[in-house]
């Protein structure tokens, strides 16, 4: 176990962290992830790419302590849509956390668990974004390049990611003329083909 209270140097464009526990998720980790099942197809029959890791420092302890962690997404796309993470709510939904963009060029989707109000955040380099708590919240790298950021959230905070496994984002983060705009995933895909 790694001790949280010495200095730890990370590398933000590797989003490396000495010691601590990597998870990595591939396109076929992401079955149902992605709006578009024709495209998603598609791509895996091309092969199997990285999408996003997580190093992330989680020691035990007291549940006023913080965890943190940095992600990198690579950047790709699955048709239209880019390259993004699964997204989850927090185990304990009171629990918030900050993002903070190292390298880059992302969007988060946020959408509250009650209200259903859905909204997108730049996450850039240098810049903060507050995630509050009953949120979940999805990142999507915009860019050609990977996208880095750090991420500091309770102890007790833990992950939920069964909540979104049936209804998924409201929204969609996908190319259109070249550049990333943000659509309500029925809209989106009420604009795929549906013969192809
Ligand atoms: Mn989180």
């Amino acid at each position: 176990m790694m001790d949280v209270s010495q200095l730890i140097s990370f590398d933000r464009i590797n989003a490396a962290i000495p010691n601590a526990a990597v998870v990595e998720r591939r396109l076929s980790h992401l079955r149902g992830v992605f709006a578009d099942p024709h495209a998603y197809a598609g791509a895996l029959e091309q092969g199997d790419p990285l999408v996003y890791s997580v190093a992330s420092v989680e020691p035990a302890g007291g549940e006023g302590d913080l965890h943190y962690g940095i992600g990198k997404i690579m950047p790709g796309r699955v048709g239209q849509e880019y390259f993004l993470t699964r997204g989850h709510f927090h185990q304990w939904r009171p629990a918030a956390e900050i993002y903070i963009g190292l390298t880059g060029s992302g969007v988060m989707l946020l959408e509250h668990e009650q209200t259903r109000r859905a909204y997108s955040v730049d996450l850039l380099p240098d810049s903060v974004v507050y995630v509050p708590g009953h949120t979940a919240h999805r990142t999507v790298n915009v860019g050609d390049a990977p996208l880095t950021y750090l991420g500091i959230y309770p102890a007790r905070a833990g992950h939920d990611y069964g909540a979104l496994e049936e209804r998924n984002f409201a929204q969609v983060v996908v190319v259109q003329d070249g550049r990333p705009v943000v659509l309500d995933r029925e809209h989106f895909l009420a604009s795929l083909p549906i013969l192809r």
